[in-house]
């Protein structure tokens, strides 16, 4: 049986699943990180690197998501240039 509630390494926290977003590739099928700390990222994510280069980089094929990823350590999502 599942744990009900999940550590996030970022905030230290217990969370329940519903505060994490989903990770297929991760064991547990959740992301390591809580959406609040993924959104914190992101947000510098997205300071760092404008849209537009973020669609640069990953139309380079030398750069993949997976290494933005483990450079940012949290999962890119796929929709992250959206608002939510
Ligand atoms: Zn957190």
């Amino acid at each position: 049986m599942k744990p009900q509630t999940k550590y996030c390494n970022k905030c230290e926290q217990n969370l329940s699943y519903s505060e994490f977003y989903k990770d297929k590739s991760s064991a547990d099928g959740h992301q390591r990180y809580c959406k609040h700390c993924v959104k914190q990222y992101q947000t510098s994510f997205n300071d760092k690197f404008s849209k537009k280069n973020i669609t640069r980089l990953l139309s380079d094929p030398s750069v993949s998501i997976e290494k933005l990823r483990l450079y940012f350590g949290v999962y890119v999502e796929e929709d992250f240039t959206t608002s939510d």
